[in-house]
């Protein structure tokens, strides 16, 4: 068998084809090979331009060793894949390791919130996402009911998970742990009755590629930056089109095509859907992505409550016939579980916290050493980490994570308590901070001025206690007191 590390290098070099489809109908490879009476100085600022192009789809796949240069894990693929020969020889989990009897513990959480990822990650030998979608899938029967050929999934998702680069949170990592909550909304009572298999299919196949080859950096560094992936998806959703563009682009070698026994319609359907899912967790849309949220929400509950007026039945499945709508309701679900670290446990949270604050200032230090503006929370040297989640958590995730839970409630109000449980702890760090830095100031001064801690507090302004103040103050103290806050570890939805 032909090693994947040989398959994945000739993918890449064969990605070039890309271009020809979305770029270069007129200077197709084979139109360039077969134009032999074309005039020579055209066929050379030809062959310029497709070595140009085929360069930068090159450069635009192998990222790995310049864009982040902290250790790397080597895939071993060949090593990997060289016994898996039927579905009888697929380790358990769709992966080797020495670890199996822990991994299989992990793994009977998998329809639970809040399932350790990191674990899962560190006993599948690195390998969260291949294991996670495999075991998915055969606990859903996906295998069966699509036809899917064992050893071609398994060649795809390692494949997958390996163009995944080693970047501190956009790795395959963060890929298993947005698949394994899709799977786990996808369970929740509500939505007994509203998916098709094939939806299904295309759900978690979107929460596995959505951040597929993310070099670590936001598409407006690479847009401010004049990036090759800018300039290929002229400004628009770049690292979403990226990743799109290379899922599918790794399905077409024949060997890792585990849709193969899909229709032609099924196919088409489950692109689409992917396409439409993986394009709304670009975060530039997150305010017209929540207005249309709140406008379906209230068709829905309209649609709801006609519907339990004309039929007693007490089951609160939601129904919904028109196809876009659903993909509408899986859309908004890949957006929740892409923004669901502060619904986990603190301890699983914070680890996320680290990784994504490494990540940006990890920008932040190339926007430096360009001289580019340092983009919002990038700058190491002021980073208030505190602040930045709590308003993180206030403006994003909980409004987010309320809508939703409004929706299938009550059905996801242990990940709202999860969210309010970190943002107070997270204020509690501030609080904490805050008394230190008073201890400190009264045993070196008097007289030091409120607002050099009201800095520290965050936003809250004033040089005597208002009545604003006065609560703020209560309140930490209130924090203090139930110290320390406790989310359930993990739980069914
Ligand atoms: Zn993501």
């Amino acid at each position: 068998m032909t090693s994947l590390i040989e398959k994945s290098n000739s993918l890449r070099d064969s990605f070039d084809q890309l271009a020809d489809h979305q770029q270069m109908n007129h200077t197709s490879t084979d139109q360039h090979s077969n134009h032999s009476n074309q005039q020579p100085q055209e066929q050379k600022e030809q062959q310029q331009l497709l070595q140009s192009w085929n360069g930068t789809m090159r450069a635009i796949l192998t990222p790995r060793s310049s864009i982040w240069r902290e250790s790397t894990q080597h895939r071993d693929l060949d090593r990997f894949i060289k016994n898996i020969k039927s579905m009888d020889t697929i380790p358990r989990f769709g992966t080797e390791t020495p670890h199996e009897a822990k991994l299989a513990e992990l793994m009977d959480n998998i329809d639970a919130w809040g399932l350790n990822i990191f674990d899962v990650h560190n006993y599948s030998q690195s390998h969260s996402l291949t294991s996670v979608m495999y075991t998915i899938f055969k606990k859903r029967n996906l295998i069966e009911t699509f036809r899917i050929s064992p050893q071609k999934l398994i060649n795809y998702l390692v494949t997958l998970e390996s163009h995944y680069l080693d970047v501190p949170y956009h790795c395959s990592i963060h890929a298993a742990d947005v698949t394994q909550a899709i799977h786990v909304l996808l369970l929740i009572p509500s939505f007994e009755n509203t998916f098709t298999d094939l939806e299904i299919l295309a759900a978690l196949f979107a929460a596995a590629i959505h951040d597929v080859d993310h070099p670590g950096v936001t598409n407006q560094y690479l847009i401010n930056s004049d990036n090759e992936l800018a300039l290929m998806y002229n400004d628009t959703s770049v690292l979403e089109n990226h990743s799109l563009a290379v899922a599918f682009k790794l399905l077409q070698n024949e060997d890792c095509d585990f849709i193969e026994n899909l229709s032609d319609e099924q196919r088409k359907i489950l692109r689409q859907i992917s396409i439409d899912m993986v394009l709304a967790t670009d975060m530039s849309k997150h305010g017209a992505i929540m207005q249309t949220i709140q406008s379906f929400h209230q068709s829905l509950k309209a649609k709801q409550c006609k519907d339990s007026n004309s039929n007693s039945s007490t089951n609160d499945s939601l129904v919904l016939t028109e196809q876009k709508e659903r993909v509408q309701l899986l859309r908004e679900m890949l957006h929740c579980a892409d923004l669901s670290n502060p619904t986990k446990h603190l301890s699983i949270y914070t680890q996320w916290v680290d990784r994504i604050m490494d990540e940006f200032h990890y920008q932040g230090d190339r926007e430096r050493s360009a001289g580019m503006p340092i983009s919002p929370m990038c700058n190491r040297r002021t980073a208030d980490i505190e602040m930045a989640q709590i308003g993180f958590i206030q403006a994003i995730v909980e409004p987010l994570w309320q809508m939703w839970a409004q929706l299938v409630y009550p059905h996801c109000q242990q990940m709202l308590d999860n969210i309010d449980s970190n943002r107070q702890w997270y204020e509690y760090q501030i609080s904490n901070r805050s008394s230190r830095n008073n201890t400190s100031d009264k045993t070196t001064s008097q007289s030091h001025d409120s607002k050099e801690q009201d800095k520290l507090k965050g936003n809250q302004s004033t040089s005597s206690e208002t009545p604003s103040s006065s609560n703020s103050s209560k309140r930490r103290t209130r924090l203090l007191e139930h110290w320390p806050f406790r989310a359930n570890n993990t739980q069914k939805c």
